[in-house]
């Protein structure tokens, strides 16, 4: 029996099959789960065609997590998909945005409160939207992961997406305090870099990658999102019954070395 059997799950954030959303979609389908995925705008067409690629091919919904209006509507557009009662047991948010032009590679000195704000908004600040959003149809013990890239020290090119994920971090953290007595677990899993469409965008992130691999005691592969989609789906199982406001390195051990 497959670790997420019987469990409906939305994995919000799926562009390419590169997305670590869509490994995380694959490894919850294999592992018994009703899979739900979800992206917006212009990208949602090529959702739709790479949604053919997993296992079972899954409904995709329009969900900008800056739309009130979708954020609104998101309850109903999951219960259309799964039945009129159904609950969710698990919620991936697999989302960020910071503009590559003015707020990443080196550009931290000079970049604008606007630009800084929306990539808060849609890196750290969704977390809590995303919750909100699908709060009332969570099943009890249901699990929201989130991911983020080590936001305890500042890194070559990451600048503010930096520290949007030190505020997705506290995100996590504040909303297992508040959804906890409804028993409701939050928890982040931290990837090492992965070559995603949203890494390639950062200029010089490319620049972690080799200094990744010769760090981390168990190695690293940035083509592999697999490690990290299984941590996911092993946080939203009930494997983690007492895990709350968690970040898990999914990162071949790099944190944990001092050189
Ligand atoms: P990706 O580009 O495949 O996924 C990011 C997704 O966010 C895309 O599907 C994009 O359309 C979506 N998105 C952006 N703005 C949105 C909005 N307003 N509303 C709804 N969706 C929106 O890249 P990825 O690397 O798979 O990123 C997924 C998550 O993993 C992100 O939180 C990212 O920061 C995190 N992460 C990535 C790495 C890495 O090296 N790739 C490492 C650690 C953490």
């Amino acid at each position: 029996m497959g670790l997420l059997e019987g469990k409906r799950i939305l994995v919000a954030g799926v562009t390419m099959d590169s997305s670590i959303g869509f490994a995380v979609a694959k490894v919850a389908q294999e592992q018994g789960a009703e899979v739900l995925i979800s992206n917006f705008g212009r990208a949602l067409s090529i959702t739709k065609r790479i949604a053919k690629r997993l296992p079972v091919e899954p409904p995709v919904l329009d969900l900008d997590v800056t739309n009130q209006e979708h954020l609104d509507g998101l309850a109903d557009a999951v219960r259309e998909h799964f039945g009129a009662d159904a609950t969710l047991d698990g919620v991936v948010h697999s989302i960020a945005f910071g503009n590559p032009e003015t707020l990443l590679g080196g550009k931290f000195l000079d970049g604008p409160w606007e630009d800084v704000a929306q990539a808060v908004q849609v890196s750290a600040y969704s977390l809590k939207s995303l919750a909100m959003a699908t709060k009332p149809i969570l099943a009890p013990g249901a699990g929201i992961v989130g991911l983020t890239f080590d936001a305890t020290v500042a890194w070559p090119a990451y600048d503010w997406m930096g520290v949007a994920k030190a505020a997705l971090e506290s995100t996590n953290r504040y909303l297992a305090r508040y959804l906890g007595p409804e028993g409701i677990r939050v928890n982040l899993v931290s990837a090492g870099p992965l070559r995603t469409i949203a890494a390639k965008a950062i200029p010089g992130f490319e620049q972690l990658d080799a200094m990744w691999s010769d760090r981390s005691p168990l190695g690293w592969d940035n083509t592999d999102q697999e490690p990290t989609a299984k941590a996911v789906c092993a946080l939203l199982s009930d494997f983690f019954p007492a895990t709350t406001g968690e970040i898990v390195h999914v990162d071949g051990g790099y944190h944990a070395m001092g050189a």
